[in-house]
């Protein structure tokens, strides 16, 4: 499962983090999904009930924000949200724009518990 691996390289980020700041453990984090990114919410969480035991993240608490897509027209450079990522410019029609935002996942906040 794709989600299962995106949770276990967030949890080794965090185990890294918390160990290099002198931190005890997570208390809060926040992920921004890409609607592009692929990622599906549901089995997001899912799969962080299972990746998170035992870990830093265990206690956490754990939030999903929801990012739209945004691409940029290399043509005539007008910004827009596509709903898949071959779509072409609403203006122009030119295929192969830039797509700015809405393809990762990221961790967008976390919050530590000190020692
Ligand atoms: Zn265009």
């Amino acid at each position: 499962m794709h989600e299962l691996s995106l949770v276990v390289s967030i949890v080794e980020t965090c185990e890294n983090l918390v160990y290099k700041e002198g931190g005890k453990a997570i208390k809060e984090i926040t992920l921004i999904v890409g609607t592009l990114s692929g990622v599906e919410v549901d089995a997001l969480k899912f799969a962080w009930e299972m990746g998170v035991k035992n870990s830093v993240l265990e206690k956490a608490n754990f939030k999903i924000k929801m990012e739209k897509a945004e691409a940029k027209c290399d043509s005539c450079l007008q910004h827009y949200s596509p709903k898949t990522l071959y779509e072409p410019c609403p203006i122009c029609g030119h295929y192969g724009s830039n797509y700015l935002k809405g393809r990762e996942l990221k961790i967008h906040l976390i919050k530590m518990v000190r020692k």
